[in-house]
């Protein structure tokens, strides 16, 4: 075997844990309650490989098609591997994205829902499931909109027996995220939800603070997107 070591992405993900760490801990929270989610879409082969050699093993993609490319085949050999979609699905790939992905962060249209049901039934495989919230109300983002939250998360539970994991959010990029961070969670918890995937490369300490249980990291992991 090829030695895919990189100390520079080693180095990468020791930095982004030990913040975490010292996030959690300034939060009175338990740093192993935090899961590091490294984003990998874009990212070429030997970075993905040198990522798996440091023993990261929950990876984040937006696109599915792009995702079965770089990790059918790679899965086989890895038993405790889990691929969560952070990015929009069509309902025509549900299919495709029940078969691949262990979690599936952007659940936000009932017409989704009944697609990710009967691909669910039919694979006799169920993801996880995220809904999304469109925290910042914009129009060009994904996500239900926060005064129609607690009716979607009820009608998922009663409509296709879903058991909700938690909630993910994106919010602006040109706006501080914590006021954003600190909705999710209010939503969250009014509704019974204990997990909030919330926090990128530029504010996942932030969100930390804020109780995220799962930040998705790209670029401060592995670089710049090529
Ligand atoms: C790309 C992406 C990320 C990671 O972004 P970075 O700024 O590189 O950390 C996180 N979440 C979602 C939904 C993304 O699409």
């Amino acid at each position: 075997m090829n030695d895919v070591t990189d100390p520079g992405i080693a180095a990468a993900r020791s930095d982004v844990l030990a913040r975490i760490a010292a996030a959690a801990n300034s939060a009175g929270r338990d740093p192993a309650s935090v899961a590091l989610v490294a984003v990998s879409k874009t990212q070429p082969d030997d970075r993905i490989e040198a990522m798996l050699a440091t023993g990261q093993r929950v990876f984040g993609e937006n696109r599915v098609q792009e995702a079965e490319a770089r990790w059918e085949m790679r899965r086989a050999g890895f038993s405790d591997l889990e691929l969560r979609l952070i990015g929009p699905l069509q309902s025509n790939k549900a299919r495709e994205a029940v078969a691949l992905f262990d979690v599936i962060e952007t659940l936000d249209r009932a017409k989704l829902a009944g697609a990710l049901a009967d691909a669910s039934a039919k694979a006799g495989r169920a993801p996880r499931l995220y809904v999304q919230v469109n925290t910042g109300e914009e129009d060009q983002k994904a996500g239900v909109a926060p005064q129609e939250a607690d009716a979607f998360i009820a009608a998922m539970r009663r409509e296709y027996g879903f058991a909700i994991e938690g909630l993910m959010c994106i919010p602006p990029a040109e706006e501080p995220p914590g006021p954003h961070f600190a909705l999710l969670a209010k939503i969250a918890a009014r509704n019974g939800l204990a997990k909030l995937s919330m926090g990128m490369s530029a504010d996942y300490e932030i969100a930390v603070l804020f109780g995220a249980t799962s930040v998705r990291v790209g670029s401060a992991l592995f670089g710049a997107r090529m």
